[in-house]
């Protein structure tokens, strides 16, 4: 971050109409004190420090509304099983990895896409007394091997760990198999999603006290305004600190604040556990609810009470039925986290309640496969992006890293193209635009005098890229309230 610098001024860049119609002339945009303070042909004396923008493309700066920082900044150095196909691949590498002796954390193998369970046993087999922790794609559950769940102080089984029981134990597999990420590697995570032009992130990261982000805020983590979400473990400590929602956390400033009490109401379609009216078609069961109707509601209440909004994550129709009913019965607001599977009714109640759905449209890559075996009945209610926004419901776009990169455009460029480069768009009848991808990315903002000075210039106007270069795109100039935290142009 470049200290000291109040002004910044951006000549000639095109502002990307949002709302609709035709971009407008290039314009000169000046930012004072952390606010676009003038927008149109600035005085040319004026000796704010200067970038010529030469017609390139600004936008507001982008967010990612659900993200699990610590684990994404683990992401790379964990052993990376993305592209397994199958449990005898995940063996192989895993059991060639644990000639080093060393405790095994993998992640990004998709079980649900596997024809058959796996075993506690054969894991044993491939690495004998090297703990070894894979977490599926999904995070709803870790494949663990005995010396592994021995280190952990969990029970001997010979299943995989899953939901409520896997969310306690993955604490305890960051903290005792491979060590919390140090503040260097939260700032190359915070960096790299700034080069990509996002200035704010939702941390929903798991057992995560406040004090922790308070203390990595000076310990030079402070790229983007970060809203530190917390989970019912909590609020007690939110309320003895006095906060509430949008607060600054202690010692920090309003680009470090409190978010929303989040809420895990069922499980996921990888470890077919989100909760359903009709059962998946290889199980044959309709996956569960974390809590009973009036669990669910007390926690809201919870939220509310403490003065925090609410996200509650539902991903099947059933759980997302509860949740709306919830937020009516309580008048908490907020967001649903997900909101993968749809029923019209549920759209209808969200958008008369005011509440965001917080989806994450790359997902789909990962999920329209199995959605097209397990949910063939109702592929064409999953990842209903279209339906949510002409019903009037606000979206706000994210990834779920590290279930999905940190990174925006591979959000947007899914919600407008509903695929993989060169393949059959998926259920195109509810694909968006790229103006409402990009305004479902922004947290609200506009390019306007009076605007946070959060913005980004890209070279190329997203409302005219394909999807390769919608995928591709990244930031040639990040601003977070006016300060430059990442250029590749001078200033
Ligand atoms: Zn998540």
């Amino acid at each position: 971050m470049i200290d000291g610098m109040s002004s910044l001024l951006l000549r000639r860049v095109g502002v990307v109409p949002l709302d609709g119609g035709p971009a407008a002339d290039p314009v000169d945009v000046l930012i004072e004190d952390g606010f676009i303070a003038e927008l149109g042909m600035v005085d040319r004396s004026h000796h704010a420090p200067t970038v010529a923008g030469d017609g390139r493309w600004l936008i507001p700066g982008l967010w990612d509304t659900h993200v699990h920082l610590a684990q994404w900044a683990l992401a790379a150095r964990r052993l990376d099983l993305a592209q397994t196909s199958s449990p005898e691949e995940v063996l192989t590498i895993v059991a060639q990895s644990a000639q080093d002796k060393r405790p095994i954390v993998g992640m990004g193998h998709r079980a649900g896409t596997w024809s058959r369970q796996v075993t506690v046993a054969e894991l044993d087999a491939a690495c004998g007394e090297v703990p070894v922790a894979l977490i599926n794609a999904d995070c709803h559950h870790g494949w663990l091997n005995t010396a592994a769940l021995d280190a952990l102080g969990l029970p001997r089984r010979d299943t995989v760990v899953a939901e409520a029981e896997w969310f306690a134990a993955y604490p305890r597999v960051v903290a005792d198999l491979e060590g919390a990420p140090t503040p260097a590697g939260y700032r190359q995570v915070l960096a790299e999603a700034a080069a990509r032009g996002v200035v704010g992130l939702v941390d929903f990261e798991f057992s995560a006290p406040w004090s922790d982000w308070a203390q990595r805020w000076h310990e030079g983590c402070d790229l983007l305004r970060i809203r530190w979400s917390p989970y019912p473990d909590q609020l007690d400590s939110v309320r003895a600190a006095g906060l509430r929602g949008g607060a600054a956390l202690p010692g920090a400033d309003d680009r470090l604040t409190v978010g929303s009490l989040k809420i895990i109401s069922d499980g996921s379609l990888g470890t077919r556990t989100a909760w359903c009216y009709e059962p998946y078609a290889d199980t044959g069961d309709c996956g569960a609810p974390n809590q009973s109707d009036a669990e669910l509601a007390e926690l809201l209440t919870d939220g509310k009470r403490a003065g925090l909004s609410v996200a509650t994550h539902a991903i099947g129709d059933r759980a997302l039925d509860a949740a709306v009913r919830a937020y009516a019965a309580t008048g908490a607001r907020g967001s649903i986290e997900h909101a993968q599977v749809t029923t019209s009714q549920a759209i209808a109640e969200m958008a008369r309640l005011g509440l965001t759905a917080s989806v994450q449209p790359a997902h789909l890559l990962d999920d329209y496969q199995v959605t097209d075996r397990v949910w063939a009945d109702r592929t064409e209610r999953c990842f209903t992006l279209r339906s949510l926004l002409d019903h009037g419901v606000r979206v706000a776009l994210g990834s779920d890293a590290p279930v999905a990169p940190l990174d925006p455009w591979l959000a947007i460029a899914t919600a407008v193209h509903r695929g993989r480069p060169g393949a059959e768009p998926w259920h195109p009848e509810q694909a968006i635009t790229a103006a409402e991808a990009l305004a479902a990315s922004v947290d609200g903002r506009r390019i306007a005098v009076g605007q946070p000075g959060d913005v980004a210039l890209l070279a190329f106007d997203p409302l005219a890229s394909d999807a390769a270069r919608l995928r591709a795109m990244r930031a040639d100039l990040t601003c977070v309230a006016g300060q430059v935290v990442h250029s590749n142009l001078p200033v």
